[in-house]
């Protein structure tokens, strides 16, 4: 799937959208999604045309790479969640749900999160 230069991650990084900023670097942009499932709940996305992980590791940089992961674990830090935990998760495509075409991992924490997926058929 092509990169559409015009959806809602790249408006925000473009700052045409306004966001809850929590953490940016040279990698990664992360901010608050706007319909928590948590009490924390983070969005980190790279800074570049990535639609998804398969698009992110197949077509950026190990340098690039190694920053955004990095990037994460900084934001789960400046948040405070060292100590109490969290959860990355990231919709990748059709089967996964994923509504945004712009890489993005969610961070979840501030309650105990239950099992990782509903036993489904
Ligand atoms: P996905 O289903 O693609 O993994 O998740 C997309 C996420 O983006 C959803 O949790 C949704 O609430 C969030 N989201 C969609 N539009 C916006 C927006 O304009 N601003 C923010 N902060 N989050 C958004």
């Amino acid at each position: 799937m092509a990169y559409d230069p015009n959806n809602i991650f790249a408006r925000i990084l473009r700052g045409e959208i306004p966001c809850k900023q929590v953490y940016e670097d040279d990698y990664a942009l992360a901010f608050h999604d706007i319909n928590p499932l948590a009490p924390t709940h983070v969005l980190v996305i790279p800074k570049g045309p990535y639609v998804n992980l398969d698009d992110l590791t197949a077509t950026a940089s190990p340098d690039f790479l190694g920053g955004f992961l990095k990037a994460i674990g900084e934001t789960a830090r400046q948040l405070g969640l060292s100590e109490s935990g969290y959860r990355i998760l990231a919709n990748n495509g059709r089967d996964a749900n994923q509504e945004v075409m712009h890489f993005h991992v969610h961070i979840f924490a501030g309650r105990p999160l239950g099992p990782m997926l509903k036993r489904a058929g």
